[in-house]
């Protein structure tokens, strides 16, 4: 019992941008009428496609991203070559 509500409190999810990241995404529409319609203000990101995922895994990627360049991210997400 006492773990489980541990755990509730770490798995928090968060929505980020599929494209950059970002956690501060601007959610347009109407609640309740229309689907909800996010944008991203840093990648100029939109679409009906936002990243749900854990905070905790949200760091992680964070990490890994600011460890490499910034052509180096998209490069890797289509083709890996090393
Ligand atoms: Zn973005």
């Amino acid at each position: 019992m006492k773990d489980r509500e541990k755990n509730k409190g770490k798995n928090k999810n968060i929505i980020v941008c599929p494209n950059c990241l970002n956690p501060h995404l601007k959610i347009v529409g109407l609640p309740g009428v229309t689907p909800p319609y996010y944008v991203c203000e840093k990648c100029g990101y939109r679409g009906y496609v936002v990243l749900e995922i854990p905070l905790e895994e949200y760091f992680k990627i964070k990490r890994r991203f600011s460890e490499r360049s910034k052509s180096d991210i998209k490069f890797s997400l289509s083709q890996h070559r090393e």
